[in-house]
């Protein structure tokens, strides 16, 4: 097995643990999966190993801090909410990522529709997603939130969020559970930094 030890930054001081040097042995080292590891991360592990420092453009440091930062809004209108109140909790921990819960739309970067969207609901949404601060991300929690669900012929149920907020990223299920709405949080990171530039 081909092992590759990143050159040490500083002479006598360690570099960190040994990265394998093809995919399938890396597989084999405990803990590292190349299904679930993020290129981005795997990258940036490599050239700050090899070198001991990082060169990156503008875009990229404020992307970076972008999506080192969602501090989402909670709006749980059913259901959904308690897998979302689930997410936050020390089990799953999503503060690890950076991403935080906050009262106020004003302090918030991410709305998590989670649960029904009912017509009379609907202005209140708008109305507080309109007061969050650009750049702001969106993303629909369930069936219900992704296009009315079970209750989509209600005559009081609007038919998916996306009707009155631009949603992000979909998340299915109902509910989905704690761990899809944080792959979703994690898609949503991808996507930002795929996308993100200062203009959003
Ligand atoms: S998707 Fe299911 S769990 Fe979520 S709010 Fe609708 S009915 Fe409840």
């Amino acid at each position: 097995m081909g092992i590759v030890a990143p050159s040490s930054p500083l002479p006598g001081v360690s570099a960190g643990p040994l990265v394998p040097a093809n995919s399938a042995a890396r597989s084999m080292v405990e803990g590292y999966d190349p299904k679930i590891h993020d290129k981005f991360f795997e990258s940036v592990n490599m050239e700050l190993g090899e070198r001991g420092f990082l060169t990156a453009s503008l875009d990229d440091v404020i992307t970076w801090a972008r999506t080192g930062s969602l501090m989402w809004m909670t709006f749980g209108l059913a259901c959904c909410a308690v897998e979302m109140i689930q997410m936050s909790m020390p089990r799953f921990d999503v503060e690890r990522f950076g991403m935080a819960p906050r009262g106020s739309p004003r302090h918030s970067d991410l709305m998590i529709v989670a649960g029904t969207l009912t017509n009379k609901m609907a202005p209140a949404i708008r109305k507080v997603y309109d007061q969050m601060p650009d750049p702001r991300y969106v993303v629909s929690m369930g069936s219900c939130a992704n296009g009315g669900g079970y209750y989509h012929y209600s005559y009081s149920v609007v038919r998916g969020c996306d009707r009155v907020v631009p949603v992000d990223v979909y998340v299915p299920g109902c509910p989905p559970t704690a761990e899809a709405l944080l792959y979703g949080l994690l898609q949503l990171q991808k996507k930002i930094r795929r996308t993100g530039t200062i203009d959003r």
